[in-house]
């Protein structure tokens, strides 16, 4: 009987899903279980849309369309919380299971505290997330640093501290540090993210502690939640999935490394902040002053939900179809979301010019829960 709290290897034993997993389609398997026998109505995941740089979010109905979800885009970027609001009504009217990075999973919990989904109705299959890099970046990295043709690559990953890719010809690795060092790598956001292993979700899978004959067969799974081991227990028995105990090594190792990437985050922080310290307003006002007022950023954060039209209607400060807004726009932005950012980076990748929004919220945040509620100590997640 699997229960809160365990910690498996675990893989699927449907082949298709097998052959286009990530490290043995445990994730892809358990939801394609949940779905068989209707755990949950519908699958929330990503797939490959035109090439490797391309993540398209899919709803799925039908079991077998699930192989084609499987496998880990890291030029993904894509936040999940903010869909299930617009488009699946919040889940209210259904269940759905979804693969959740950290960011993913800090916007559900915002949201859901603000009325907005129900989290019964999710089931959530967490993923370990070092990271994910921007397409744009990505492309130019492959191109300027590795000397290969973006076009010409067809997967990507990270691991061992390596991004690695495959293309018409070889393969490629370049360490990320060597990478971040000369500006190329992950999202600045995700180079300060410190929620590495979504232990608020009902499992939490990765790569990490996978070591032996399994390493790259399977994914370590942690289990959870009551709802997150009730899912692997059924899946186990009934076949879908294999599994066998975490070696004790592998988890000692997966800990350190979860401990080092917290540390790494710290340090970006430190990096990030201080770099802002001599005169934080002076470059907030500086870069705001080239928003061309789209929306995007408002559209896009998990813990912003008012409308264009709405923004229009309330402009006691604000006149409307100035460019560039008055810096009260961004200023009333901030004070409204700024408090709960959870540095998911949507409105910094999204602004079509390049403002630092998510580097300007996640540190009025990271500094408001330092200053002002210190006996709070960390919320339901450690961002
Ligand atoms: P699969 O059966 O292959 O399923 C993968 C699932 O991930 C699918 O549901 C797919 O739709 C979903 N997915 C793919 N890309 C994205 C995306 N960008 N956003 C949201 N969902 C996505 N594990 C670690 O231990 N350390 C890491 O540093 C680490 N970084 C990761 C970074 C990203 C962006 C992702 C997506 C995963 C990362 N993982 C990491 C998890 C690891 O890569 C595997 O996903 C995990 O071990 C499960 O493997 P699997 O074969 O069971 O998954
Ligand atoms: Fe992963 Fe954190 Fe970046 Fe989200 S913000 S993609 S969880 S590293
Ligand atoms: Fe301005 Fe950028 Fe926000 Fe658009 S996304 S409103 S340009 S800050």
């Amino acid at each position: 009987m699997v229960a809160k709290g365990d910690m498996v290897y675990a893989w699927t034993s449907d082949a298709e899903i097998a052959k286009k997993a990530e490290c043995g389609g445990a994730v892809t398997g358990l939801l394609k279980y949940a779905l068989e026998n209707k755990m949950v109505d519908a699958v929330l995941a990503v797939k490959k849309g035109a090439d490797v740089y391309d993540a398209l979010p899919v709803l799925v109905t039908d079991p077998k369309d699930l192989a084609a979800t499987a496998g880990s885009l890291h030029c993904g970027t894509l936040l999940l919380s903010k869909t299930v609001k617009k488009y699946l009504a919040g889940a209210k009217d259904r269940k759905i299971g979804m693969t959740v990075k950290g960011c993913d999973l800090m916007g559900l919990y915002e949201l859901s505290r603000r009325n907005e989904i129900n989290m019964n109705n999710l089931l959530l299959i967490g993923v370990n997330c070092g990271g994910t890099v921007s397409p744009v970046s990505a492309r130019k990295m492959i191109k300027e640093k590795f000397g290969v043709d973006p076009d010409s690559v067809h997967k990507e990953e990270i691991d061992k501290g390596q991004f690695i890719i495959e293309y018409e010809g070889g393969h490629k690795g370049i360490s990320i540090d060597e990478l971040e060092d000369e500006g190329y790598g992950r999202r600045s956001n995700c180079r300060r993210c410190k929620l590495k292993v979504p232990r608020q979700a009902d499992l939490a899978c990765g790569n990490w502690g996978v070591i032996g004959d399994k390493a790259g067969k399977a994914t370590f799974v942690e289990v959870c939640s009551q709802k997150g081991a009730e899912l692997l227990d059924k899946a186990i028995k009934s076949g879908a999935i294999a599994s066998e105990a975490a070696n004790p090594k592998g988890i000692e190792i997966r800990g350190k490394v979860e401990n080092a990437m917290y540390k790494l985050g710290e340090k970006w922080r430190n990096k990030d902040f201080s770099a802002l310290k001599a005169d934080p307003w002076g470059t907030i006002n500086k870069e705001t002053s080239r928003c061309i007022k789209c929306y995007s950023c408002i559209e896009n954060c998990p813990v912003c939900f008012t409308s264009a039209d709405a923004l229009k209607k309330s402009s006691y400060m604000i006149t409307s179809g100035e460019v560039p807004p008055n810096p009260m726009f961004h200023l009333r932005r901030f004070a409204h979301i700024s408090d709960t950012c959870v540095n998911c980076g949507q409105c910094e990748e999204l602004c079509p010019m390049e403002i630092r929004l998510a580097l300007f919220s996640h540190a009025i945040r990271v500094e408001g829960d330092a200053a002002f509620e210190p006996k709070l100590g960390a919320p339901a997640y450690k961002n």
